[in-house]
């Protein structure tokens, strides 16, 4: 049995604040390890969100009674909450969007729109999730920039040396994760930026799986622009965060038009817009959603990201450990930096069957390409097995969900 004992995470009260942890699945205990693709939402989250839509629910920015005032301030304290959570400079360098991909996809319109044409080139990285890829390529088969792509190596670490070989001075942007979600490698951005930087490049930073489970600065890391979702750090879906630098935002043009992201509008001069981040929020926001996500990001704040991240680090090894004594079972991704994320195949037994009966188990894991084909292509695989881990996740729930994959396999086999 693995000891936990020394980790400064009190995971029973964490626990405490998931309602939904306590339901059953076919009869068995919810053991829920597909953090990746969305964590559970604490109480304090679920409460913040009941509260708006009691007491705060108004359009905001544009009323001058009393509730549109209060959702304001509800809304625009999500976003000093984020600033300091990623530790940006200035709160204006906050942008809310649908989440990372929506974050991705206007840099990609606005951003890249506007700097990218023949002879240039876009680095990603086979690390990528799909909202790290198509939305370059859509780019570039209309602006004619090139995309080249930083392989990784039998680990599924990123192949450095090719990284240093493939950036020049036609290098516009690197556009890497910081955590993979298919494989958990940790990526050396603060490095990679550095690199970008010496090019004449700027960096992106999909953080969809980092914000989860690291303390995130952006300064240090020397992020040009960074991304993360909120329904993968506690909060609710279809918001996320946009974080760039100031001088950039500013220079970019609107990607959306409509209100809010005005200054004026005329038929006889020029629209005027207004200025950063509004001027990339056009229309209604997902204001309760944003004001809960600041509830969310205040959590993990309450519980630590570093106790999290020593946390998640041990139930990784634990489950690490355990399912590898399963006969035919080969572990995707043997980074030596990874974040909870544990990718696996098995010998005569198909991912999908795997996930489908273990769910009768009532075990949560994720199987097939998780939007990174080129990286499974990569691995000679289309699908795998996904556990990911969250701070409520415990060491016997890693034991039920290695029995029942010894179960499952043995079934299939
Ligand atoms: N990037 C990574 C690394 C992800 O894991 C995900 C989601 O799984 C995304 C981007 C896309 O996030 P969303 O679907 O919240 O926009």
């Amino acid at each position: 049995m693995a000891n936990f004992s020394d980790l400064l995470l009190d995971v029973a009260r964490v626990r405490r604040d998931f309602p939904i942890l306590d339901r059953e699945v076919h009869g068995k205990p919810l053991v829920y390890l597909d953090n990746a693709a969305t964590s559970q939402t604490p109480v304090q989250v679920i409460a913040t969100f009941d509260d708006y839509y009691r007491r705060l629910n108004a359009n905001i920015h544009r009323g001058l009674h009393t509730l549109a005032d209060e959702a304001t301030a509800a809304f625009e304290g999500t976003r000093e909450t984020a600033r300091a959570f990623i530790n940006a400079a200035e709160a204006r360098e906050i942008v809310f969007t649908r989440g990372t991909t929506e974050a991705i996809n206007l840099v990609a319109q606005s951003w890249g729109r506007t700097n990218l044409g023949p002879g240039d080139e876009v680095l990603i990285s086979l690390l990528e999730h799909h909202s790290n890829i198509v939305p370059w390529q859509l780019l570039a088969a209309e602006r004619g920039f090139t995309l080249k792509v930083i392989p990784v190596d039998e680990r599924g670490v990123l192949d450095l040396d090719a990284y240093r070989d493939l950036i020049n001075e036609r290098t516009k942007l690197v556009a890497v994760n910081h955590v993979s979600n298919a494989l958990g490698t940790v990526n050396p951005v603060t490095d990679m930026a550095r690199v970008a930087h010496d090019h004449g490049a700027l960096i992106l930073v999909d953080g969809a799986q980092a914000a989860p489970h690291q303390l995130i600065d952006v300064q240090a890391i020397g992020a040009d622009f960074y991304a993360f979702s909120g329904h993968k750090v506690y909060g609710p879906t279809g918001v996320g965060v946009l974080y760039g630098r100031a001088e950039l935002l500013e220079a970019m043009p609107p990607w959306q038009g409509g209100g809010e992201m005005i200054a004026t509008v005329s038929f006889e001069t020029p629209t005027t817009f207004a200025a950063i981040p509004h001027k990339f929020e056009a229309g209604t926001p997902a204001i309760a959603e944003v004001v809960a996500l600041g509830r969310a990001l205040s959590w993990v704040n309450e519980i630590g990201l570093t106790h999290i991240a020593a946390w998640e680090e041990r139930l990784l090894e634990h489950a690490t450990d355990t399912v590898s004594r399963i006969d035919g079972l080969r572990v995707l991704g043997t980074a030596p930096d990874k974040a909870g994320v544990l990718s696996f195949v098995v010998d005569g037994a198909h991912s999908q069957d795997i996930g489908l009966l273990i769910d009768q188990l009532g075990v949560a894991i994720r199987t097939g390409h998780h939007c990174a084909q080129p990286l499974l292509a990569r691995f000679g695989v289309d699908a795998t097995c996904r556990a990911s881990f969250a701070a409520y996740n415990t060491p016997e729930e890693i034991d039920i969900f290695a029995e029942s994959l010894e179960r499952v396999v043995s079934m299939l086999r």
